[in-house]
């Protein structure tokens, strides 16, 4: 039986509109749709229709799965304390009502020191970050997310004193405070092994844990952050019983060969040499992840700019499987501006402003569908629905006044994008 040929191209619309989201239609994607549209009937370009029609569907954008990563952008450090990241990490209840861990890790050697804390407030991380400072000296800059102990006054105001730059990154955003380099794991990983099942007990061993972490080779420097940080080997337990390099020329029986060169070996170790190799091998290493990042996740791309229609994704669904039906994306809302750590400021669509920026992974692009297949979709036909660049009217639940859910999306993404908490 031959395929009816369909010349007329609202008829061609209505074919495909019924097939993709009218009662068989199911919203399915771009290949199930053109499969039925195939069998029953053919034009030019039939595909292509097809594609354009489930591209611009505002349900299946809502509701899609993926989300879009940002490409890496690594940093290249090469100086001790050039830039650090300030993290509190949640901890199982430990001896001395110990729940969390607050630490701060320099980018560039790895060098992690770090507190156990009771709670996260901010008397506890000034108290941490001004031990650091007069223990370490002044850092260049400092990476922290948007914890409300961070942004507490009394902690900024430690850092203004040191004359340290402050960066705050937006949640999940890998450029600034990259979950993968926080090192996290290892630390925790070697709490757990020393607490031996007994968890509670982790307080106790954060020293230890701390102290192996600093004095342990990195892939990505080549060489232990503590060497790197101080510019000196860390001298070891071991080496006082059985003699190392560091110790060799404690040796009474040497040759004058071997003392010059152990001597040379001790004396050039934490040279600027040293922090070259270093900072170039990381450099490399931070390239090669790059690579594997924007190799293996799914990178957005077409870049987020100022204007553009944006769908914003409700983390909260993550976690309840109530979501699951619901929709992932809220909107559409108009970004308005780029700051400069990757995160945006967006706009209703009739222009009230969202106090807090979004993260960009967060984001995505909004295709509006244009023009006249959209007639169907606005239920109200009020006046500022129409958008001057013909992006359909957004539509709302049976029931639902478009205030209410101004309201809803709006207190969705106070509580939770950021977790900043207003004065
Ligand atoms: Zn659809």
């Amino acid at each position: 039986m031959p395929l009816r040929v369909v010349c007329d191209s609202e008829e061609r619309q209505m074919i495909v509109a019924e097939l993709h989201d009218g009662v068989v239609g199911g919203h399915r994607g771009i290949k199930g749709t053109y499969e039925k549209v195939r069998r029953l009937y053919w034009w030019e370009g039939q595909y292509k229709d097809v594609e354009r029609y489930c591209m611009t569907c505002e349900e299946c954008q809502k509701r899609a799965h993926v989300r879009y990563k940002e490409p890496l952008h690594p940093s290249y450090p090469t100086r001790p304390g050039e830039k650090v990241h300030i993290d509190l990490v949640k901890m199982p209840k430990g001896v001395g009502n110990m729940n969390y861990v607050v630490n701060i890790r320099d980018d560039f050697t790895r060098f992690v020191d770090g507190k156990p804390i009771r709670s996260k407030t901010a008397k506890e991380v000034k108290n941490f970050v001004l031990e650091y400072i007069s223990r370490y000296g002044c850092v260049g800059k400092i990476v922290m997310d948007r914890g409300s102990e961070f942004l507490a006054d009394e902690v900024q105001d430690v850092f203004k004193r040191a004359g340290a730059r402050v960066s705050i990154a937006t949640a999940y955003h890998p450029q600034t405070n990259s979950p993968v380099e926080r090192g996290h794991q290892t630390l925790i990983a070697s709490l757990s092994k020393w607490c031996k099942g007994k968890d509670s007990d982790w307080p106790r061993y954060f020293r230890y844990a701390i102290w192996a972490d600093n004095v342990t080779v990195r892939a990505s420097t080549g060489y232990p952050p503590y060497t790197l940080w101080f510019g000196r080997h860390c001298p070891l337990f071991i080496e006082f019983h059985v003699d190392s390099w560091t110790t060799i020329d404690w040796a009474e029986e040497m040759s004058r060969e071997e003392l010059i060169a152990a001597r040379t070996r001790q004396i050039a170790y934490g040279l600027e040499e040293n922090l070259m190799t270093a900072s170039d091998r990381l450099a490399v290493e931070r390239d090669k992840g790059k690579e594997r990042w924007d190799k293996n996740v799914r990178i957005r791309k077409e870049r987020v700019s100022v204007g553009d229609m944006v769908l914003l994704y409700d983390a909260a669904l993550e976690r309840t499987w109530t979501g699951k039906l619901a929709n992932r994306w809220m909107g559409p809302y108009r970004v308005v501006e780029a700051l400069d750590w990757g995160a945006y400021m967006i706009v209703e669509l009739d222009g009230s402003k969202w106090k807090d920026p979004v993260a960009g992974t967060r984001l995505k692009l909004f295709r509006p569908r244009p023009g006249a297949a959209l007639s169907l979709a606005d239920p109200k036909g009020k006046g500022k629905a129409k958008i001057e660049d013909g992006t359909p009217p957004r539509r709302y639940e049976a029931g639902e006044s478009s205030k209410k859910r101004k309201r809803v999306e709006k207190r969705k993404v106070k509580g939770l994008a950021l977790g900043r908490k207003k004065k």
